[in-house]
């Protein structure tokens, strides 16, 4: 099971201290509960230092560059995040796919750049709401999913996760049913399994809050969520991970 949370371009260093202290006290470690929180790269040190005690606990870029160092104003390159203490980052989130341009090529030379450096990708993947009416759902998060990591040799895709986020249902209050992200999840499986790596986990995300998280968890081929807004405020996330370990 695994519990991710994506601050956005929310909490400050100090706010994150204060933030790890109340939420790890809140939320003692569970024998196969992973928690793993995505903070604002500002943010980066200060959340890895305040969860380093908990081996339950991984901290990640939001997203990086694939070139390792140079002159990319503004850009995180994966030794720089690893530097900070990240473990793993985000990879075509639907907010860097549909608001800052980012590509399938993008992504895939991303995802490479992080096994490189020994972190973990998360990559999102998920369909507008126009592409779901049209019925394109699943051509398009495979499509997503292929582009991003086909070519990788099975031992590297192994230690991919994947998140499906259907784009209609992040930050809107509007989550896919259990059944319909169930149904996305059962297509993205045979393709890692066709690709070689079955075992990959998968994680559902968008609108995800205490109340429906149960329901989602409760599907076998949901292994995990990530979540935005329901995850940037200590109390409100223990509970939500709570209803959602079951
Ligand atoms: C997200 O940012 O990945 C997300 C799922 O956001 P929210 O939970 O707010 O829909």
């Amino acid at each position: 099971m695994i519990f991710a949370a994506n601050w956005k371009m929310h909490l400050g260093p100090a706010e994150v201290r204060r933030y790890a202290e109340r939420f790890l006290a809140k939320l003692p470690p569970r024998e196969a509960r992973r928690l793993v929180f995505f903070p604002s790269p500002v943010s980066l040190e200060a959340a890895a230092h305040a969860m380093q005690a908990r081996g339950d606990v991984m901290v990640g870029a939001q997203d990086v560059y694939w070139e390792p160092k140079g002159a990319f104003t503004g850009a995180t390159s994966v030794p720089l995040a690893a530097a900070a203490g990240a473990s793993c980052a985000l990879v075509g989130h639907s907010e860097r796919r549909h608001i800052f341009g980012e590509t399938d090529a993008d992504t895939r030379r991303k995802v490479t750049a992080l096994l490189q450096g020994g972190l973990v990708p998360f990559l999102c993947v998920g369909e507008k709401l126009e592409q779901r009416d049209a019925g394109e759902t699943e051509a398009v998060v495979l499509r997503q999913l292929r582009a991003a990591c086909e070519a990788l040799p099975v031992s590297e895709l192994q230690k991919l996760v994947i998140a499906y986020e259907p784009v209609w249902a992040i930050g809107t209050g509007r989550n896919a049913t259990p059944e319909d992200a169930a149904l996305v999840h059962r297509s993205l499986r045979g393709a890692l399994t066709t690709l070689g790596a079955p075992a990959v986990p998968i994680l559902y995300g968008g609108s995800v809050n205490a109340a429906n998280i149960a329901s989602l968890m409760a599907r076998p081929e949901i292994e995990g969520v990530l979540v935005g807004g329901a995850s940037l405020d200590p109390d409100g996330w223990a509970e939500v991970v709570r209803a959602g370990t079951g």
